[in-house]
Protein backbone atom coordinates (compact mmCIF):
# COMPACT_ATOMS: atom_id res chain seq x y z
CA UNK A 1 0.00 0.00 0.00
CA UNK A 2 1.74 3.51 -0.66
CA UNK A 3 -1.57 5.60 -0.04
CA UNK A 4 -1.23 8.74 1.87
CA UNK A 5 -3.83 10.78 3.57
CA UNK A 6 -3.51 13.85 6.30
CA UNK A 7 -3.69 12.50 10.27
CA UNK A 8 -7.19 12.49 11.37
CA UNK A 9 -7.17 14.51 14.64
CA UNK A 10 -7.03 12.63 17.85
CA UNK A 11 -10.58 13.77 19.65
CA UNK A 12 -12.37 12.24 16.74
CA UNK A 13 -10.52 9.08 16.94
CA UNK A 14 -11.23 8.77 20.49
CA UNK A 15 -14.91 9.76 19.81
CA UNK A 16 -14.89 7.06 17.64
CA UNK A 17 -13.40 4.62 19.21
CA UNK A 18 -15.91 5.35 22.31
CA UNK A 19 -18.87 5.19 19.27
CA UNK A 20 -18.57 2.09 18.06
CA UNK A 21 -17.43 0.03 21.02
CA UNK A 22 -13.56 -0.28 20.28
CA UNK A 23 -12.08 1.52 23.43
CA UNK A 24 -13.97 3.01 26.40
CA UNK A 25 -11.90 4.33 29.46
CA UNK A 26 -11.34 1.38 32.20
CA UNK A 27 -13.41 1.90 35.00
CA UNK A 28 -15.72 5.26 33.24
CA UNK A 29 -18.00 4.95 35.89
CA UNK A 30 -16.09 5.26 38.47
CA UNK A 31 -14.20 8.67 36.72
CA UNK A 32 -11.94 6.68 34.91
CA UNK A 33 -8.07 5.21 35.91
CA UNK A 34 -5.42 6.81 34.32
CA UNK A 35 -3.34 4.76 32.19
CA UNK A 36 -5.79 1.77 32.03
CA UNK A 37 -8.14 1.13 28.99
CA UNK A 38 -11.02 -1.66 27.98
CA UNK A 39 -11.64 -2.60 24.68
CA UNK A 40 -15.51 -3.10 23.76
CA UNK A 41 -16.99 -5.67 21.07
CA UNK A 42 -15.57 -3.91 17.82
CA UNK A 43 -12.07 -3.45 19.69
CA UNK A 44 -11.88 -7.10 21.35
CA UNK A 45 -12.20 -8.43 17.99
CA UNK A 46 -9.89 -6.22 16.02
CA UNK A 47 -7.25 -7.03 18.92
CA UNK A 48 -7.86 -10.71 18.70
CA UNK A 49 -7.58 -10.50 15.14
CA UNK A 50 -4.51 -8.67 15.18
CA UNK A 51 -2.61 -11.19 18.05
CA UNK A 52 -4.15 -14.20 15.35
CA UNK A 53 -2.54 -13.03 12.58
CA UNK A 54 0.62 -12.57 14.53
CA UNK A 55 0.57 -16.21 15.96
CA UNK A 56 -0.46 -17.32 12.46
CA UNK A 57 2.51 -15.93 10.59
CA UNK A 58 5.39 -15.75 13.41
CA UNK A 59 4.01 -19.65 14.89
CA UNK A 60 1.73 -21.57 12.99
CA UNK A 61 3.29 -21.51 9.31
CA UNK A 62 6.48 -21.82 10.28
CA UNK A 63 8.56 -24.78 11.50
CA UNK A 64 11.16 -22.80 13.52
CA UNK A 65 8.88 -21.35 15.83
CA UNK A 66 7.02 -23.02 19.04
CA UNK A 67 5.07 -20.67 21.59
CA UNK A 68 4.29 -20.50 25.15
CA UNK A 69 1.75 -19.24 27.56
CA UNK A 70 3.57 -18.20 30.41
CA UNK A 71 2.49 -16.54 34.09
CA UNK A 72 2.18 -12.92 34.83
CA UNK A 73 3.43 -13.19 38.48
CA UNK A 74 6.92 -14.73 38.20
CA UNK A 75 9.91 -15.96 41.06
CA UNK A 76 11.36 -12.30 41.51
CA UNK A 77 14.69 -13.75 40.91
CA UNK A 78 13.98 -13.70 37.23
CA UNK A 79 13.60 -9.94 37.56
CA UNK A 80 16.88 -9.95 39.32
CA UNK A 81 18.83 -11.56 36.87
CA UNK A 82 17.33 -10.04 33.89
CA UNK A 83 18.22 -6.58 35.67
CA UNK A 84 14.89 -5.30 35.84
CA UNK A 85 14.81 -4.89 40.01
CA UNK A 86 17.61 -1.98 39.41
CA UNK A 87 17.90 -0.73 35.72
CA UNK A 88 14.45 -0.55 34.75
CA UNK A 89 13.53 3.05 35.39
CA UNK A 90 12.62 6.15 33.62
CA UNK A 91 14.15 9.55 35.32
CA UNK A 92 11.53 11.36 37.09
CA UNK A 93 11.32 14.70 38.08
CA UNK A 94 8.69 16.70 40.29
CA UNK A 95 7.26 20.01 40.37
CA UNK A 96 8.04 21.63 43.67
CA UNK A 97 5.12 24.36 43.23
CA UNK A 98 2.37 22.09 41.80
CA UNK A 99 3.56 18.50 43.06
CA UNK A 100 3.20 17.21 39.74
CA UNK A 101 5.48 14.96 38.06
CA UNK A 102 6.85 14.04 34.53
CA UNK A 103 9.04 11.69 33.03
CA UNK A 104 12.05 13.96 32.20
CA UNK A 105 12.65 13.47 29.01
CA UNK A 106 9.10 14.46 27.99
CA UNK A 107 9.14 17.21 30.28
CA UNK A 108 12.26 18.32 28.38
CA UNK A 109 10.73 17.78 25.31
CA UNK A 110 7.39 19.62 25.95
CA UNK A 111 9.61 22.59 27.20
CA UNK A 112 12.25 22.26 23.68
CA UNK A 113 15.09 21.58 25.11
CA UNK A 114 16.96 18.32 24.93
CA UNK A 115 17.24 16.31 28.22
CA UNK A 116 21.10 16.13 28.85
CA UNK A 117 22.25 12.89 29.68
CA UNK A 118 25.56 12.89 31.92
CA UNK A 119 26.93 9.76 31.98
CA UNK A 120 26.87 7.56 29.06
CA UNK A 121 26.20 3.77 29.35
CA UNK A 122 22.89 3.46 28.79
CA UNK A 123 22.67 0.72 32.20
CA UNK A 124 23.63 3.60 34.63
CA UNK A 125 22.47 6.65 32.86
CA UNK A 126 22.16 9.72 34.78
CA UNK A 127 20.49 12.81 33.59
CA UNK A 128 20.22 16.62 34.17
CA UNK A 129 17.54 19.01 32.89
CA UNK A 130 19.20 21.42 30.99
CA UNK A 131 18.66 25.68 31.91
CA UNK A 132 15.03 27.16 31.44
CA UNK A 133 12.94 24.09 32.10
CA UNK A 134 9.42 25.11 33.69
CA UNK A 135 6.76 22.91 34.72
CA UNK A 136 4.26 23.06 32.13
CA UNK A 137 1.23 22.80 34.71
CA UNK A 138 1.74 26.28 36.89
CA UNK A 139 4.83 27.92 34.60
CA UNK A 140 7.33 27.39 37.93
CA UNK A 141 11.05 26.90 37.70
CA UNK A 142 11.14 25.11 41.34
CA UNK A 143 11.71 21.02 39.98
CA UNK A 144 14.06 18.57 41.19
CA UNK A 145 16.78 16.98 39.54
CA UNK A 146 15.64 13.69 37.51
CA UNK A 147 15.74 10.66 39.46
CA UNK A 148 15.49 6.80 38.73
CA UNK A 149 11.39 5.88 39.15
CA UNK A 150 11.24 1.80 39.35
CA UNK A 151 8.57 0.90 36.38
CA UNK A 152 7.57 -2.54 37.67
CA UNK A 153 4.14 -2.86 39.77
CA UNK A 154 5.07 -4.66 42.65
CA UNK A 155 3.03 -7.17 44.64
CA UNK A 156 3.15 -9.69 47.76
CA UNK A 157 2.73 -13.45 47.00
CA UNK A 158 0.70 -14.96 50.08
CA UNK A 159 -0.65 -13.75 53.25
CA UNK A 160 2.59 -12.19 54.61
CA UNK A 161 3.06 -9.01 53.52
CA UNK A 162 7.11 -8.38 54.03
CA UNK A 163 10.76 -8.42 52.10
CA UNK A 164 10.64 -11.55 51.42
CA UNK A 165 7.22 -11.95 49.88
CA UNK A 166 7.43 -9.14 46.84
CA UNK A 167 6.84 -9.92 43.64
CA UNK A 168 6.25 -8.07 40.35
CA UNK A 169 3.75 -8.12 37.56
CA UNK A 170 5.70 -8.87 34.61
CA UNK A 171 7.06 -5.75 32.65
CA UNK A 172 7.60 -7.42 29.62
CA UNK A 173 7.02 -10.85 28.47
CA UNK A 174 10.58 -11.92 27.11
CA UNK A 175 11.72 -12.93 30.50
CA UNK A 176 9.59 -15.66 31.02
CA UNK A 177 10.47 -17.20 27.83
CA UNK A 178 14.19 -16.81 28.70
CA UNK A 179 13.13 -19.08 32.16
CA UNK A 180 11.74 -21.90 30.24
CA UNK A 181 14.49 -21.99 27.68
CA UNK A 182 15.38 -24.84 28.60
CA UNK A 183 11.87 -26.66 28.83
CA UNK A 184 11.15 -25.48 25.54
CA UNK A 185 14.40 -26.53 24.57
CA UNK A 186 13.78 -30.72 25.50
CA UNK A 187 10.48 -31.02 24.53
CA UNK A 188 10.28 -29.28 21.07
CA UNK A 189 12.90 -30.96 19.00
CA UNK A 190 14.22 -27.46 17.80
CA UNK A 191 17.81 -27.00 17.12
CA UNK A 192 19.12 -23.50 16.93
CA UNK A 193 18.57 -21.18 15.25
CA UNK A 194 15.08 -21.19 16.48
CA UNK A 195 12.06 -18.86 18.30
CA UNK A 196 9.89 -19.02 21.20
CA UNK A 197 6.74 -16.96 21.11
CA UNK A 198 4.13 -15.41 23.25
CA UNK A 199 1.60 -13.03 23.56
CA UNK A 200 0.18 -11.78 27.10
CA UNK A 201 -0.26 -9.09 29.02
CA UNK A 202 2.51 -6.36 30.45
CA UNK A 203 2.30 -3.88 33.34
CA UNK A 204 4.54 -1.08 33.57
CA UNK A 205 4.08 1.89 35.72
CA UNK A 206 4.53 4.69 33.29
CA UNK A 207 4.99 8.34 35.39
CA UNK A 208 3.32 9.60 32.37
CA UNK A 209 0.85 7.27 30.79
CA UNK A 210 -0.36 9.65 27.30
CA UNK A 211 -1.25 9.83 24.09
CA UNK A 212 -4.83 7.45 24.46
CA UNK A 213 -4.01 3.75 24.44
CA UNK A 214 -0.15 4.51 23.12
CA UNK A 215 1.70 4.52 26.81
CA UNK A 216 -0.71 2.46 29.23
CA UNK A 217 -0.10 1.00 32.38
CA UNK A 218 -1.33 -2.60 31.18
CA UNK A 219 -0.58 -3.34 27.64
CA UNK A 220 -0.45 -6.31 25.23
CA UNK A 221 2.76 -7.77 24.09
CA UNK A 222 3.58 -10.56 21.13
CA UNK A 223 7.01 -11.00 21.69
CA UNK A 224 9.71 -13.47 19.79
CA UNK A 225 12.88 -14.74 21.07
CA UNK A 226 14.55 -15.76 18.36
CA UNK A 227 18.10 -18.08 19.43
CA UNK A 228 21.05 -18.27 17.02
CA UNK A 229 24.18 -19.10 16.63
CA UNK A 230 26.60 -17.06 17.91
CA UNK A 231 28.33 -14.83 14.97
CA UNK A 232 24.95 -15.23 12.67
CA UNK A 233 22.87 -12.39 14.85
CA UNK A 234 23.40 -9.72 12.29
CA UNK A 235 21.91 -11.67 9.25
CA UNK A 236 19.28 -12.75 11.53
CA UNK A 237 19.02 -9.79 12.57
CA UNK A 238 18.19 -8.39 9.20
CA UNK A 239 16.00 -11.14 8.45
CA UNK A 240 13.87 -10.44 10.94
CA UNK A 241 13.33 -6.56 10.42
CA UNK A 242 12.47 -7.31 6.63
CA UNK A 243 9.61 -10.15 8.15
CA UNK A 244 8.47 -7.69 10.17
CA UNK A 245 7.79 -4.81 8.24
CA UNK A 246 5.91 -7.07 5.50
CA UNK A 247 4.22 -8.14 8.05
CA UNK A 248 2.97 -4.58 9.03
CA UNK A 249 1.76 -4.16 5.47
CA UNK A 250 -0.01 -7.71 5.45
CA UNK A 251 -2.26 -6.46 8.03
CA UNK A 252 -2.44 -3.37 6.12
CA UNK A 253 -1.05 -0.57 7.24
CA UNK A 254 0.70 1.41 4.63
CA UNK A 255 4.48 1.51 3.77
CA UNK A 256 4.37 5.66 3.51
CA UNK A 257 3.55 5.67 7.29
CA UNK A 258 6.31 2.87 8.37
CA UNK A 259 9.77 3.73 9.08
CA UNK A 260 12.25 2.36 10.90
CA UNK A 261 14.64 3.65 13.31
CA UNK A 262 18.64 2.59 13.56
CA UNK A 263 19.87 2.78 17.02
CA UNK A 264 23.23 4.19 17.03
CA UNK A 265 26.17 2.55 19.00
CA UNK A 266 26.34 4.40 21.91
CA UNK A 267 21.87 4.33 22.40
CA UNK A 268 22.56 0.35 22.17
CA UNK A 269 22.43 -1.36 25.85
CA UNK A 270 26.03 -2.75 26.43
CA UNK A 271 24.88 -6.21 25.52
CA UNK A 272 23.16 -5.35 22.18
CA UNK A 273 25.22 -5.25 19.09
CA UNK A 274 22.04 -4.08 17.08
CA UNK A 275 18.49 -2.52 17.41
CA UNK A 276 15.99 -0.97 15.22
CA UNK A 277 12.29 0.39 16.14
CA UNK A 278 9.41 0.03 13.52
CA UNK A 279 7.87 3.60 14.08
CA UNK A 280 4.65 4.35 13.02
CA UNK A 281 3.27 8.10 11.93
CA UNK A 282 0.56 8.64 14.35
CA UNK A 283 -1.14 11.79 14.38
CA UNK A 284 0.35 12.79 17.50
CA UNK A 285 3.97 11.83 15.79
CA UNK A 286 6.34 9.01 14.67
CA UNK A 287 6.16 6.54 17.26
CA UNK A 288 7.54 2.92 18.08
CA UNK A 289 5.21 0.22 17.51
CA UNK A 290 7.93 -2.30 17.97
CA UNK A 291 11.73 -3.10 19.30
CA UNK A 292 14.04 -5.46 17.31
CA UNK A 293 16.70 -5.96 19.16
CA UNK A 294 20.33 -8.61 18.71
CA UNK A 295 20.61 -8.78 22.57
CA UNK A 296 23.81 -11.13 22.30
CA UNK A 297 23.32 -13.74 25.03
CA UNK A 298 22.99 -11.47 28.16
CA UNK A 299 19.27 -12.58 28.91
CA UNK A 300 20.85 -16.81 29.27
CA UNK A 301 23.66 -16.18 30.70
CA UNK A 302 21.87 -13.82 32.83
CA UNK A 303 19.59 -16.74 33.65
CA UNK A 304 22.58 -19.24 34.28
CA UNK A 305 24.02 -17.11 36.56
CA UNK A 306 21.44 -16.47 38.77
CA UNK A 307 19.66 -20.17 38.48
CA UNK A 308 22.96 -21.60 38.34
CA UNK A 309 21.25 -24.01 36.04
CA UNK A 310 23.61 -24.58 32.36
CA UNK A 311 22.11 -22.22 29.35
CA UNK A 312 24.74 -24.03 26.76
CA UNK A 313 23.02 -25.51 24.13
CA UNK A 314 25.21 -28.59 22.26
CA UNK A 315 24.99 -28.73 18.58
CA UNK A 316 25.20 -32.16 17.42
CA UNK A 317 26.51 -31.82 14.02
CA UNK A 318 29.44 -29.52 14.80
CA UNK A 319 30.02 -31.05 18.39
CA UNK A 320 30.07 -27.47 19.63
CA UNK A 321 28.77 -25.94 23.17
CA UNK A 322 27.71 -21.91 23.59
CA UNK A 323 25.03 -20.65 24.93
CA UNK A 324 22.70 -19.45 22.15
CA UNK A 325 22.59 -15.52 21.27
CA UNK A 326 18.87 -13.91 20.77
CA UNK A 327 17.12 -11.80 18.23
CA UNK A 328 13.84 -10.28 20.06
CA UNK A 329 11.18 -8.65 17.99
CA UNK A 330 8.68 -7.08 20.56
CA UNK A 331 6.19 -5.72 19.51
CA UNK A 332 2.51 -3.92 21.06
CA UNK A 333 -0.76 -4.80 20.76
CA UNK A 334 -2.20 -2.16 21.55
CA UNK A 335 0.03 0.17 19.97
CA UNK A 336 -0.61 -1.83 16.27
CA UNK A 337 -4.82 -1.73 17.27
CA UNK A 338 -4.06 2.01 17.74
CA UNK A 339 -1.97 2.51 14.95
CA UNK A 340 -4.42 0.29 12.78
CA UNK A 341 -7.54 2.61 14.00
CA UNK A 342 -5.53 6.03 12.46
CA UNK A 343 -4.77 4.41 9.54
CA UNK A 344 -8.36 3.12 8.78
CA UNK A 345 -10.02 6.12 10.10
CA UNK A 346 -11.41 8.28 6.58
CA UNK A 347 -13.87 10.92 6.29
CA UNK A 348 -16.05 11.50 2.99
CA UNK A 349 -18.74 13.92 2.03
CA UNK A 350 -21.73 11.91 0.84
CA UNK A 351 -24.87 13.30 -0.21
CA UNK A 352 -24.63 16.56 1.90
CA UNK A 353 -23.30 14.57 5.21
CA UNK A 354 -20.09 12.79 6.13
CA UNK A 355 -19.65 9.31 5.91
CA UNK A 356 -17.00 7.99 8.48
CA UNK A 357 -15.45 4.68 7.64
CA UNK A 358 -12.80 2.64 8.71
CA UNK A 359 -10.93 1.07 6.35
CA UNK A 360 -9.36 -2.34 7.99
CA UNK A 361 -8.31 -4.84 5.77
CA UNK A 362 -10.84 -7.54 5.60
CA UNK A 363 -8.13 -10.02 7.20
CA UNK A 364 -8.18 -7.64 10.85
CA UNK A 365 -11.48 -6.00 10.70
CA UNK A 366 -13.39 -6.93 13.80
CA UNK A 367 -16.68 -8.09 11.60
CA UNK A 368 -16.26 -9.26 8.26
CA UNK A 369 -19.75 -9.03 7.29
CA UNK A 370 -23.34 -7.82 8.66
CA UNK A 371 -26.50 -9.38 8.26
CA UNK A 372 -29.59 -7.33 7.57
CA UNK A 373 -33.47 -8.57 6.89
CA UNK A 374 -34.95 -5.09 5.05
CA UNK A 375 -37.50 -4.94 7.55
CA UNK A 376 -37.55 -6.23 10.97
CA UNK A 377 -41.69 -6.84 10.84
CA UNK A 378 -42.10 -8.93 8.06
CA UNK A 379 -41.54 -12.26 9.42
CA UNK A 380 -40.55 -14.13 5.88
CA UNK A 381 -37.66 -11.32 5.26
CA UNK A 382 -36.58 -12.17 9.17
CA UNK A 383 -36.56 -15.82 8.51
CA UNK A 384 -34.68 -16.01 5.47
CA UNK A 385 -32.17 -13.30 6.98
CA UNK A 386 -31.75 -15.77 9.93
CA UNK A 387 -30.88 -18.44 7.57
CA UNK A 388 -28.53 -16.62 5.40
CA UNK A 389 -26.77 -15.70 9.18
CA UNK A 390 -26.52 -18.97 9.78
CA UNK A 391 -25.09 -20.07 7.06
CA UNK A 392 -22.50 -17.21 6.96
CA UNK A 393 -21.81 -17.72 11.10
CA UNK A 394 -19.44 -20.86 10.59
CA UNK A 395 -16.85 -18.73 8.37
CA UNK A 396 -16.84 -15.63 9.49
CA UNK A 397 -17.56 -12.71 12.27
CA UNK A 398 -20.86 -12.18 11.44
CA UNK A 399 -23.35 -9.52 12.93
CA UNK A 400 -27.08 -9.14 12.78
CA UNK A 401 -28.45 -5.60 12.53
CA UNK A 402 -32.73 -4.92 11.80
CA UNK A 403 -32.97 -1.76 13.42
CA UNK A 404 -33.49 1.24 11.53
CA UNK A 405 -33.66 2.17 7.94
CA UNK A 406 -30.69 0.04 5.44
CA UNK A 407 -28.90 3.32 5.15
CA UNK A 408 -28.47 4.04 8.96
CA UNK A 409 -27.08 0.30 8.99
CA UNK A 410 -24.64 0.59 6.11
CA UNK A 411 -23.31 4.22 8.24
CA UNK A 412 -23.09 2.03 10.89
CA UNK A 413 -21.43 -1.01 9.74
CA UNK A 414 -19.08 1.85 8.18
CA UNK A 415 -17.81 3.10 11.62
CA UNK A 416 -17.05 -0.55 12.42
CA UNK A 417 -14.84 -1.03 9.47
CA UNK A 418 -17.27 -4.24 8.46
CA UNK A 419 -16.33 -5.07 4.88
CA UNK A 420 -19.34 -6.20 3.72
CA UNK A 421 -23.23 -6.10 4.04
CA UNK A 422 -26.01 -8.91 3.19
CA UNK A 423 -29.55 -7.62 2.63
CA UNK A 424 -32.47 -9.78 2.57
CA UNK A 425 -35.28 -8.06 0.29
CA UNK A 426 -38.33 -8.45 -1.42
CA UNK A 427 -36.38 -10.16 -4.44
CA UNK A 428 -34.43 -13.07 -2.05
CA UNK A 429 -38.42 -14.32 -0.81
CA UNK A 430 -39.42 -14.49 -4.32
CA UNK A 431 -41.95 -11.63 -4.44
CA UNK A 432 -40.26 -10.23 -7.63
CA UNK A 433 -40.37 -13.07 -9.82
CA UNK A 434 -38.86 -16.55 -9.56
CA UNK A 435 -35.34 -15.30 -11.39
CA UNK A 436 -34.30 -13.55 -8.06
CA UNK A 437 -35.20 -15.44 -5.57
CA UNK A 438 -32.50 -17.08 -3.29
CA UNK A 439 -30.56 -13.68 -4.12
CA UNK A 440 -29.16 -11.06 -2.06
CA UNK A 441 -27.50 -8.00 -2.28
CA UNK A 442 -24.12 -8.14 -1.40
CA UNK A 443 -22.41 -4.19 -0.27
CA UNK A 444 -19.00 -3.05 -0.49
CA UNK A 445 -18.14 -1.04 2.56
CA UNK A 446 -15.31 0.86 0.15
CA UNK A 447 -16.95 1.03 -3.11
CA UNK A 448 -20.38 1.27 -1.85
CA UNK A 449 -21.05 -0.87 -4.72
CA UNK A 450 -24.07 -3.57 -4.58
CA UNK A 451 -23.99 -6.75 -6.42
CA UNK A 452 -26.74 -9.35 -6.62
CA UNK A 453 -25.62 -12.53 -5.64
CA UNK A 454 -26.60 -16.43 -5.13
CA UNK A 455 -27.12 -17.35 -1.36
CA UNK A 456 -25.14 -20.47 -2.50
CA UNK A 457 -22.78 -18.33 -3.65
CA UNK A 458 -22.32 -16.38 -1.02
CA UNK A 459 -19.84 -18.21 1.21
CA UNK A 460 -16.98 -18.64 -1.79
CA UNK A 461 -17.29 -15.15 -2.83
CA UNK A 462 -16.70 -13.51 0.25
CA UNK A 463 -13.98 -15.91 1.13
CA UNK A 464 -12.43 -15.28 -2.39
CA UNK A 465 -12.55 -11.17 -1.60
CA UNK A 466 -11.62 -11.99 2.50
CA UNK A 467 -7.93 -13.83 0.79
CA UNK A 468 -7.49 -10.55 -1.64
P1 LIG B 1 8.93 3.21 24.79
O1 LIG B 1 10.32 3.68 24.43
O2 LIG B 1 7.85 3.75 23.90
O3 LIG B 1 8.62 3.33 26.26
P2 LIG B 1 10.09 0.65 24.95
O4 LIG B 1 11.24 0.79 24.02
O5 LIG B 1 10.33 0.75 26.41
O6 LIG B 1 8.92 1.65 24.51
P3 LIG B 1 9.96 -2.17 24.74
O7 LIG B 1 10.43 -2.41 26.11
O8 LIG B 1 10.90 -2.42 23.61
O9 LIG B 1 9.35 -0.70 24.63
O10 LIG B 1 8.61 -3.00 24.52
C1 LIG B 1 8.25 -3.58 23.29
C2 LIG B 1 6.93 -3.03 22.79
O11 LIG B 1 5.94 -3.07 23.82
C3 LIG B 1 6.99 -1.58 22.37
O12 LIG B 1 7.50 -1.45 21.06
C4 LIG B 1 5.53 -1.19 22.44
O13 LIG B 1 4.83 -1.57 21.27
C5 LIG B 1 5.03 -2.00 23.62
N1 LIG B 1 4.98 -1.14 24.82
C6 LIG B 1 5.99 -0.85 25.64
N2 LIG B 1 5.58 -0.03 26.63
C7 LIG B 1 4.26 0.21 26.39
C8 LIG B 1 3.25 0.98 27.06
N3 LIG B 1 3.51 1.64 28.17
N4 LIG B 1 2.00 1.00 26.53
C9 LIG B 1 1.71 0.31 25.41
N5 LIG B 1 2.61 -0.45 24.75
C10 LIG B 1 3.87 -0.50 25.22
Amino acid sequence: MTETKPAPPMDKIVALCKRRGFIFQSSEIYGGINGFWDYGPAGAELKRNIKDAWWNDVVRSRTDVVGIDGTIITHPRVWEASGHTTAFTDPMVDCRSCKKRYRADQLCEENGKPLIIETGSAAERKFRLPVGVVCPSCGSKDLTEPRPFNLMFQTYIGPLQDESSVSYLRPETAQIIFAQFLNVLSVSRQKVPFGIAQIGKAFRNEINPRNFTFRSREFEQMELEFFVKPGTDADWHKYWVDERLKWYESIGLPASKLSCYNYKKEELAHYASACVDVMFEFPFGVQELEGIAARGDFDLSQHQKFSGKSMEYFDDETKEKYIPHVVEPSAGVDRIALALICSAYAEEELEGETRVVMRFAPRIAPVKVAVFPLLRNKPPLVEKARQVFKLLQPHFTTEWDDRGNIGKRYRYQDEQGTPWCVTIDFETIGEKGPELQDTVTLRDRDTMKQERVKISDLVSLILQKLRG
